[in-house]
């Protein structure tokens, strides 16, 4: 928490909404550090979201220039839709969540949200349409009250309640002796995994976003716990444009697309059915995790 909070605290100028995202992205991504410089273009505008359609062009990056990362990523979530990433760990999947979020600059190609090229708005707004929900949401050691309310400052305590009761987290707050005002974080109550996550789903329905980037591993839970977020990541979803970075495959078998990532490309896409008829990369990861699973249990 010192860790990613120290970096992120000399931004001084940038809204405490902005730095939850910056704070929420390094989170859900291992970053520990605010990465190379991404400036504001000159004269960049705030962006205009009409439905929240995001399109990766032919999407080239690398980290360093002797190492590509991504080698030609071509695929759109249409507004409201749901894309699901899959693949081997270090396929790219997360740097693809960054470059949307202009975390990094893309090195060919163009990322588009409603048309417009994620480098020719200002960051502020782009953030600002973007909610994130990473695998182990960062509380802060304040009220349970002031956590979800991070996502929309401004927000009313009937807003606040009504999105913590949309995140199934409100009934356990309000059985609390202090309420919202219990104290939460390291010096305060600990929450389990699943009740943290609950908060931050809260603080993402309360900032309302077009677009949700949704990194799905939830390893740490037990299966009850996590069918129960899933419930609520789907719930959350819901007429939003989404894309979500898939560990367990039968969470995202209702997606619109998925598409399967291996060294830099995409190599399979399409729907749940077609890739298990296919019988390839998509099917062997599917019945390679069934099989983990039948013998877990
Ligand atoms: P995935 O999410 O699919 O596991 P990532 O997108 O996190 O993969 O990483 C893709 C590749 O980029 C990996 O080989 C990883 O080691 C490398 N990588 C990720 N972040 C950085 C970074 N900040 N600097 C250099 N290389 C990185
Ligand atoms: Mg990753």
């Amino acid at each position: 928490m010192i860790q990613i909070t120290m970096p992120l605290n000399f931004l001084g100028t940038v809204y405490r909404e902005i730095r939850q995202s910056l704070i929420d992205m390094a989170q859900m991504f291992g970053l520990l550090e605010q990465p190379a410089e991404v400036r504001d273009r000159e004269g960049a505008k705030p962006i205009a979201i009409t439905g929240g359609r995001v399109e990766f062009d032919d999407v080239h990056f690398d980290y360093a220039p002797d190492r590509p990362i991504l080698k030609g990523v071509s695929l759109t979530v249409p507004a409201g839709g749901t894309t699901a990433i899959v693949g081997s760990s270090g396929a790219g999947k997360s740097t693809l969540g960054r470059l949307l979020f202009r975390f990094y600059d893309v090195t060919g190609g163009a990322i588009r949200i409603d048309g417009q090229d994620v480098r020719d708005v200002t960051q502020e707004s782009l953030h600002a349409q973007i909610g994130v929900v990473p695998q182990d949401t960062v509380l802060f050691n304040d009220t349970i009250l002031y956590n979800i309310a991070y996502g929309r400052p401004e927000a009313s305590r009937a807003e606040i309640e009504a999105a913590a009761r949309a995140a199934r987290i409100h009934d356990f707050v309000a059985g609390l002796p202090e309420g919202y005002e219990t104290q939460v974080g390291e010096r305060g109550l600990k929450l389990s995994g699943g009740e943290k996550q609950r908060v931050g789903i809260a603080r993402t329905l309360l900032k309302d976003p077009p677009i949700l980037l949704l990194d799905e591993a939830t390893s740490a839970l037990d299966s009850e716990t996590e069918s129960a977020i899933q419930e609520q990541l789907r719930a959350l979803g819901r007429g939003r444009t989404t894309l979500v970075i898939a560990h367990r495959l039968s969470t995202i078998a209702d997606a619109d697309e998925i598409v399967v990532l291996e060294d830099g490309r995409i190599v399979e896409r399409g729907g749940h059915d077609r890739l298990l008829e296919r019988g390839g990369r998509y099917a062997m990861l599917w019945y390679r995790q069934k099989t983990e699973a039948e013998e877990a249990a």
